[in-house]
């Protein structure tokens, strides 16, 4: 099934529907949990499973809410939605203290007159990403990735010293993105220009205009590099096995029977 066929399955209580889902999307989901989330694998599956709640709760409501598109904006927007619910239970005591968290103002300082292919690589190395996992999320080989990276050795040298993907400051990272992203203003690119940029369906007049907001804006580059992520884990994150899906699964409220869009009575009075 792909992401069309079972998105609304999902949104009528379809249980096949949701094993598709949780199929397709419970790496990713735990892949990028791991990285951003002080929690051991255990905690990060109860994370998932109460995020999974969360969207099937009041009837789907949450999960119908996500605008309508396609599977790539739609994961950039789940992405969002399962950081930002786990904001309230992290505390500045999460975070590294030396160096200290980047600020608005030390992003900007950091980004000023850097190009836009070094911007993201420095935003995700703050948010935690190690050397090898920078390559697989950039598409670009370690020595180029390093080369863009060096403005940022001297006050986060300690960034360079960990070897796996962990974010230092969870608690002020994930706060200082949801930021970011309720910053967004109209002049800002929409997910979907972001996505015919990444996919190079774009005039070249286009992408020129929006490179250029892009550079000066965070907000933008947090969807940037958001969909840059969700883009890598999908292709790349470990598939789970069998049983655990239908663990997951199965943890999930169904009622006896899936909605129907329109019950077949009506269908036929054409209602
Ligand atoms: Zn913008």
């Amino acid at each position: 099934m792909t992401f069309h066929q079972f998105l609304p399955g999902c949104s009528r209580g379809d249980r096949e529907a949701w094993r598709a889902f949780l199929s397709s999307y419970s790496p990713l989901a735990l892949r990028l949990s791991s990285l951003y989330l002080p929690l051991a694998p255990p905690q990060l599956v109860a994370f998932w499973q109460e995020g999974l709640l969360a969207l099937c709760s009041n009837d789907y409501e949450r999960l119908r809410g996500f605008p309508q598109q396609a599977e790539r904006e739609f994961l950039v927007d789940l992405r969002a939605f399962l950081l930002d619910s786990a904001l309230p239970r992290l505390a500045p005591s999460h975070d590294a203290t030396v160096p200290p968290a980047p600020t608005l103002e030390t992003l900007a300082e950091l980004f000023k007159g850097l190009p836009l292919f070094h911007q993201e690589t420095v935003f995700l190395k703050l948010a935690g990403y190690s050397s090898a996992s920078l390559e697989k999320v950039l598409k670009v080989d370690s020595t180029v990735a390093e080369k863009r990276l060096e403005r940022l050795r001297p006050r986060y040298a300690a960034l360079f010293e960990r070897p796996g993907d962990k974010c230092l400051w969870p608690a002020a990272w994930l706060e200082l993105t949801r930021s970011l992203r309720s910053a967004r203003e109209e002049a800002c690119a929409s997910l979907r220009q972001l996505v015919r940029i990444l996919d190079g369906q774009i005039s070249w007049q286009e992408k020129t205009s929006i490179e250029e907001h892009m550079g000066g804006c965070l907000s933008c580059l947090e969807q940037w590099v958001a969909l840059r992520e969700v883009v890598c884990w999908l292709r790349e994150a470990e598939p789970l096995p069998p049983e655990k899906i239908s663990s997951l699964v199965s943890s999930l409220p169904f009622s006896e029977k899936p909605r129907q869009g329109k019950s077949l009575w009506k269908r036929l009075r054409g209602k």
